[in-house]
């Protein structure tokens, strides 16, 4: 018997998300943003489940881009932050890979290199991370032209706040500024912006987020609200049961204490599976379908539940409450990831990027 913890991924959920994306950015094309491994998914397989739907695919890695020209993805594929160095310039001619340029030395290495390539320019419209600025652009622009080495120009911009009350105006009205007089191609929303900003939907969209099914801004709307469904389920089971007396601690630093007598569950599942390990007491947890909650730290390799409320299963005499071998649902089906970062005070982003290589992958596509 292999350990029970196991990554459940659902590419048929990840093509319905993807249909989300068409039916709210219907004018736009879309960017299926699958870096960091598509969000811990697997960079290849998501590919793979969306290359027959998507208009295209963004990363920051140009090793997975190559992977993916390797097994015969053919769609554009952009790179966000570009190149880091000049040499890498070839890489992206030979494998048709789309720059995105943010900052002068790589218009100047771009030129030097007479390449002609298709290209991305990144304007810095709010951000303050990375992009031209509007002086910049007018001279990227005039350099790009004397040149003649851009095949296409597309203006993208990166929004700091769609998934909060700042929302994307004071962005919007600077970008308007900055590119006024220009008919370039725009490629502005993100998953936030694109659901809560039609304006913002332009000619190409970067859904990332909702791809995998977890909401852009839980504390506003939940995924399953938004018409969005998980893709992962990261599942495990009860490998220990035990009761344990008021007063009595649970687990490193002993930080949980038991006020009454209750009946804890040993999960196997840790911080070394991904499982976040600063996840407080308290955090949701699905106990063979009931929903209750984690007791003290997260170790490396297990987590305590609380059995103590849960309902017995099973039938008259032999109903009992969960016992060793009882399916644990870290999140996923039944457990939003949404719910289960907003208690570790992160984001689900972050919980799917770090899904450990040691976890089982268990791919379905029905
Ligand atoms: C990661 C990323 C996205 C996708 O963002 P989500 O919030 O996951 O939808 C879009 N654009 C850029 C530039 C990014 O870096």
């Amino acid at each position: 018997m292999s350990r029970p913890i196991h990554a459940r991924l659902d590419w048929a959920a990840l093509r319905h998300n993807h249909a989300r994306v068409r039916q709210v950015a219907n004018h736009s094309n879309i960017w299926s943003v699958i870096k960091a491994n598509a969000y811990g998914h697997g960079v290849l397989s998501a590919a793979r489940a969306l290359e027959d739907v998507t208009d295209g695919f963004t990363l920051i890695e140009i090793d997975s881009a190559i992977a993916l020209r390797k097994v015969g993805i053919r769609q554009p594929i952009l790179l966000l932050e570009g190149f880091y160095q000049a040499d890498e310039l070839p890489l992206f001619a030979e494998w048709e890979l789309t720059p995105v340029l943010h900052t002068l030395w790589q218009v100047d290495a771009l030129i030097a290199a007479k390449l002609h390539v298709p290209i991305y320019l990144k304007l810095d419209t709010g951000m303050h991370r990375l992009g031209f600025t509007a002086d910049e652009f007018t001279q990227v622009l005039a350099r790009l032209e004397a040149a003649g080495c851009a095949a296409s120009i597309t203006v993208m911009t990166h929004f700091a706040d769609a998934d909060e009350d700042r929302g994307i105006a004071e962005q919007m009205r600077c970008l308007r500024a900055m590119t006024n007089g220009h008919a370039l191609p725009l490629s502005l929303a993100n998953s936030a912006a694109l659901l809560r900003f039609p304006e913002s939907h332009a000619d190409w969209v970067r859904p990332g987020i909702m791809l995998y099914g977890a909401s852009p801004f839980p504390a506003r709307q939940s995924a399953e609200s938004l018409g969005l469904k998980p893709v992962m389920t990261l599942a495990s089971e009860l490998i220990g049961v035990r009761d344990i007396a008021a007063g009595d601690r649970v687990g490193y630093g002993g930080t949980f204490v038991a006020e009454q007598p209750m009946r804890i569950g040993i999960v196997a599942c840790g911080y070394a599976d991904g499982y976040p390990r600063h996840a407080p007491t308290g955090t949701p947890v699905l106990v063979g379908g009931q929903r209750t909650r984690t007791l003290g730290r997260v170790s490396m390799d297990k987590l305590c539940v609380d059995l103590t409320y849960l309902e017995k299963v099973g039938d008259g005499e032999t109903a009992a409450t969960p016992a060793i071998g009882t399916k644990v649902t870290l999140w996923g089906e039944g457990l939003p990831a949404d719910d289960v970062a907003t208690a570790a005070g992160t984001v689900a982003y972050e919980l799917f990027c770090a899904l450990a290589p040691r976890v089982l992958v268990i791919e379905v596509d029905e």
